[in-house]
Protein backbone atom coordinates (compact mmCIF):
# COMPACT_ATOMS: atom_id res chain seq x y z
CA UNK A 1 0.00 0.00 0.00
CA UNK A 2 1.38 3.43 -1.04
CA UNK A 3 0.29 6.90 0.79
CA UNK A 4 0.77 10.48 -0.19
CA UNK A 5 2.65 12.29 3.23
CA UNK A 6 4.69 11.22 6.17
CA UNK A 7 3.07 10.04 9.42
CA UNK A 8 5.30 11.07 12.47
CA UNK A 9 5.43 7.83 13.53
CA UNK A 10 4.36 4.45 12.35
CA UNK A 11 2.90 1.48 14.09
CA UNK A 12 4.53 -1.26 13.05
CA UNK A 13 2.37 -3.95 14.94
CA UNK A 14 -0.82 -1.94 13.11
CA UNK A 15 0.69 -2.69 9.42
CA UNK A 16 -0.71 -6.33 8.30
CA UNK A 17 1.94 -8.57 5.96
CA UNK A 18 3.15 -6.96 2.98
CA UNK A 19 4.83 -3.98 2.00
CA UNK A 20 3.79 -0.41 2.85
CA UNK A 21 4.91 2.77 1.55
CA UNK A 22 4.74 6.70 2.31
CA UNK A 23 6.34 9.87 0.74
CA UNK A 24 6.14 13.30 0.67
CA UNK A 25 7.72 16.16 2.07
CA UNK A 26 9.75 15.88 5.51
CA UNK A 27 7.77 19.03 7.71
CA UNK A 28 10.46 21.92 8.33
CA UNK A 29 9.18 20.84 12.62
CA UNK A 30 10.37 17.68 12.30
CA UNK A 31 14.09 19.10 11.30
CA UNK A 32 15.00 20.91 14.41
CA UNK A 33 18.35 20.13 14.52
CA UNK A 34 19.51 20.01 11.03
CA UNK A 35 18.03 23.37 11.12
CA UNK A 36 20.40 25.03 13.68
CA UNK A 37 22.78 22.72 11.43
CA UNK A 38 22.41 24.72 8.61
CA UNK A 39 22.29 28.20 6.76
CA UNK A 40 18.96 27.56 5.19
CA UNK A 41 16.84 24.75 4.58
CA UNK A 42 15.13 24.95 1.81
CA UNK A 43 12.92 21.86 1.08
CA UNK A 44 13.18 18.25 2.10
CA UNK A 45 11.73 15.10 1.23
CA UNK A 46 11.64 11.74 1.59
CA UNK A 47 10.46 8.14 0.66
CA UNK A 48 9.91 4.98 2.76
CA UNK A 49 8.99 1.53 2.51
CA UNK A 50 8.44 -0.80 4.97
CA UNK A 51 8.19 -4.98 4.37
CA UNK A 52 6.35 -7.21 6.85
CA UNK A 53 6.27 -10.61 7.10
CA UNK A 54 6.67 -13.05 9.99
CA UNK A 55 10.50 -11.79 10.71
CA UNK A 56 12.04 -8.05 11.76
CA UNK A 57 10.24 -5.77 10.05
CA UNK A 58 12.89 -4.46 7.08
CA UNK A 59 12.63 -0.37 6.82
CA UNK A 60 14.33 0.62 3.75
CA UNK A 61 13.94 4.64 1.79
CA UNK A 62 15.88 7.66 1.38
CA UNK A 63 15.50 11.42 2.15
CA UNK A 64 16.82 14.63 0.18
CA UNK A 65 17.12 18.35 1.22
CA UNK A 66 18.09 21.33 -0.21
CA UNK A 67 20.05 23.34 1.81
CA UNK A 68 22.18 26.55 2.26
CA UNK A 69 25.56 26.60 3.92
CA UNK A 70 28.50 28.64 4.74
CA UNK A 71 31.93 27.55 3.12
CA UNK A 72 34.19 27.13 5.24
CA UNK A 73 37.00 28.22 2.96
CA UNK A 74 35.50 31.74 1.53
CA UNK A 75 32.93 32.24 4.68
CA UNK A 76 30.16 32.83 1.73
CA UNK A 77 26.94 30.70 1.83
CA UNK A 78 26.23 28.73 -0.81
CA UNK A 79 23.61 26.00 -1.67
CA UNK A 80 23.61 22.02 -1.98
CA UNK A 81 21.94 18.81 -2.28
CA UNK A 82 22.03 16.13 -0.14
CA UNK A 83 21.19 13.07 -0.19
CA UNK A 84 20.88 9.52 1.80
CA UNK A 85 18.95 5.72 1.06
CA UNK A 86 18.95 3.72 3.97
CA UNK A 87 18.30 0.24 4.69
CA UNK A 88 17.37 -1.74 8.43
CA UNK A 89 16.26 -4.41 10.78
CA UNK A 90 13.40 -2.31 12.64
CA UNK A 91 14.37 -3.75 16.55
CA UNK A 92 13.47 -2.71 20.07
CA UNK A 93 17.55 -2.64 21.39
CA UNK A 94 20.45 -2.28 19.60
CA UNK A 95 23.23 -4.84 19.72
CA UNK A 96 25.79 -2.25 18.73
CA UNK A 97 27.16 -5.60 17.23
CA UNK A 98 30.33 -4.79 14.43
CA UNK A 99 29.78 -7.42 12.13
CA UNK A 100 31.07 -6.58 8.82
CA UNK A 101 29.31 -9.53 7.37
CA UNK A 102 25.89 -8.16 8.79
CA UNK A 103 25.25 -5.50 5.78
CA UNK A 104 22.23 -4.75 7.19
CA UNK A 105 21.78 -2.09 9.80
CA UNK A 106 19.34 -1.98 13.17
CA UNK A 107 16.88 0.63 13.55
CA UNK A 108 15.24 1.54 16.70
CA UNK A 109 12.08 1.21 17.71
CA UNK A 110 9.78 2.84 20.26
CA UNK A 111 7.66 0.05 21.15
CA UNK A 112 6.49 -1.52 18.59
CA UNK A 113 6.74 1.97 17.06
CA UNK A 114 9.30 3.37 14.40
CA UNK A 115 9.67 7.04 14.93
CA UNK A 116 10.01 8.45 11.52
CA UNK A 117 10.66 11.81 12.48
CA UNK A 118 13.86 10.96 14.18
CA UNK A 119 15.07 7.99 11.76
CA UNK A 120 14.70 11.01 8.77
CA UNK A 121 16.57 13.40 10.83
CA UNK A 122 19.25 11.40 11.85
CA UNK A 123 20.03 10.36 8.34
CA UNK A 124 20.20 13.72 6.40
CA UNK A 125 22.27 14.90 9.85
CA UNK A 126 24.55 12.25 8.62
CA UNK A 127 24.54 12.68 5.20
CA UNK A 128 26.06 16.37 5.57
CA UNK A 129 28.95 17.32 4.01
CA UNK A 130 31.56 16.94 7.53
CA UNK A 131 33.75 20.06 5.72
CA UNK A 132 31.26 22.09 3.80
CA UNK A 133 32.38 23.95 1.19
CA UNK A 134 32.20 25.45 -2.44
CA UNK A 135 33.41 22.99 -5.40
CA UNK A 136 36.80 24.57 -6.15
CA UNK A 137 35.45 26.69 -9.27
CA UNK A 138 33.31 28.35 -6.82
CA UNK A 139 35.50 29.50 -4.35
CA UNK A 140 37.73 32.33 -4.01
CA UNK A 141 39.22 30.94 -0.65
CA UNK A 142 40.99 28.61 -2.26
CA UNK A 143 44.19 30.42 -2.11
CA UNK A 144 44.06 30.90 1.19
CA UNK A 145 46.44 28.89 3.64
CA UNK A 146 44.65 26.71 6.24
CA UNK A 147 44.63 27.08 9.95
CA UNK A 148 43.41 30.32 11.97
CA UNK A 149 41.34 32.28 9.80
CA UNK A 150 43.52 35.63 10.09
CA UNK A 151 41.07 38.40 8.94
CA UNK A 152 43.06 40.29 5.93
CA UNK A 153 44.56 43.32 6.51
CA UNK A 154 42.59 45.91 5.08
CA UNK A 155 43.88 47.53 2.40
CA UNK A 156 44.81 51.13 2.35
CA UNK A 157 44.64 52.91 -1.25
CA UNK A 158 47.68 55.08 -1.96
CA UNK A 159 44.89 58.00 -2.21
CA UNK A 160 42.89 57.38 0.89
CA UNK A 161 46.39 57.57 2.68
CA UNK A 162 47.28 60.59 0.76
CA UNK A 163 44.01 62.14 2.04
CA UNK A 164 44.52 61.34 5.64
CA UNK A 165 48.47 63.25 5.23
CA UNK A 166 46.06 65.83 4.06
CA UNK A 167 43.64 66.18 6.43
CA UNK A 168 45.96 66.26 9.03
CA UNK A 169 48.23 68.74 7.53
CA UNK A 170 45.26 70.99 7.23
CA UNK A 171 44.09 70.43 11.09
CA UNK A 172 48.06 71.69 11.36
CA UNK A 173 47.65 74.59 9.55
CA UNK A 174 44.66 75.98 11.35
ZN1 LIG B 1 33.90 29.03 -0.81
Amino acid sequence: MSTVGLPPEIDLDALSPGEWRWSGRIPGEWLGRLSKAVHTLAWAEAEVQILRDHGAPRIRGHAGAALGLVCERCLKPFETEIAVEFEGRGVAVLTHTENAGEAIEEIELVGDRLDLRELLEDELMLAMPVVPRHEDEHCDGGHRSFGPEVAPAEKISPFSALESVRSRKRETDD
